[in-house]
């Protein structure tokens, strides 16, 4: 585990990238979701992720592939993107200390069931996204830290402890969202759980 651990944080000094360093992360991002959801997503799509490396790329390479896929300039928040299992995710290289977050993230976005995103809505999906990511991470953002999505994650972190891990990760990972639709029912009259119904579209 420490290993795994090390290879998650690399010590990467800015200015100096080893895009060695960056295939041995993103290799320990896709065993480490593999270790964590084996048996929960399905096992084709972890191997088809197996065979997809993530690309690192300087900043002006990012926005023009980021361009060819989506059409649109990236925003210059914006440093991963990924395209389920059509292609590579991409990582622009410019902050390597949000290299490893960044993967993660994209990483989790290929594991994630098609459905998923329809059925979270847009926002919560990318807040569960980023609280699987630093999850995998081992890592919980301290107040004010620099995190990507901090609204959706918050929120999405709340929906994990309100129902459960194993009824978040059903939706994301397998678009199956009755246990979670169990759950917001039993807890009716909670505030929270209101919130989490209005937003979601599991259905009536
Ligand atoms: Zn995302």
């Amino acid at each position: 585990m420490k290993t795994l651990k090390n290879k998650l944080n690399p010590e990467i000094p800015a200015g100096r990238v080893e895009q060695t360093s960056y295939r041995d992360l993103d290799r320990a991002c896709v065993e480490r979701l593999g270790q964590l959801y084996r048996g929960v997503a399905p096992p084709e799509r972890l191997k088809a992720m197996e065979n997809l490396p993530t690309r690192f790329v300087v900043r002006a390479e990012f926005e023009r592939e980021y361009r060819t896929i989506s059409g649109q300039k990236p925003n210059p928040e914006v440093l991963g993107c990924s395209q389920g299992l059509e292609g590579p995710a991409l990582v622009s290289m410019e902050s390597p200390q949000l290299v490893p977050e960044i993967t993660m993230h994209e990483r989790v976005h290929q594991l994630s069931d098609p459905r998923a995103a329809q059925l979270l809505g847009g926002q919560r999906y990318e807040g569960v996204t980023q609280d699987l990511a630093l999850k995998a991470l081992d890592k919980t953002p301290a107040a004010g830290e620099a995190s990507g999505y901090p609204e959706q994650r918050a929120s999405a972190h709340e929906l994990r402890e309100l129902c459960g891990d194993q009824a978040v990760e059903k939706v994301y990972f397998q678009g199956e969202p009755s246990e979670l639709k169990a759950c917001l029912d039993r807890a009716l009259g909670d505030g929270r759980a209101e919130q989490f119904r209005k937003t979601m579209r599991t259905p009536a």
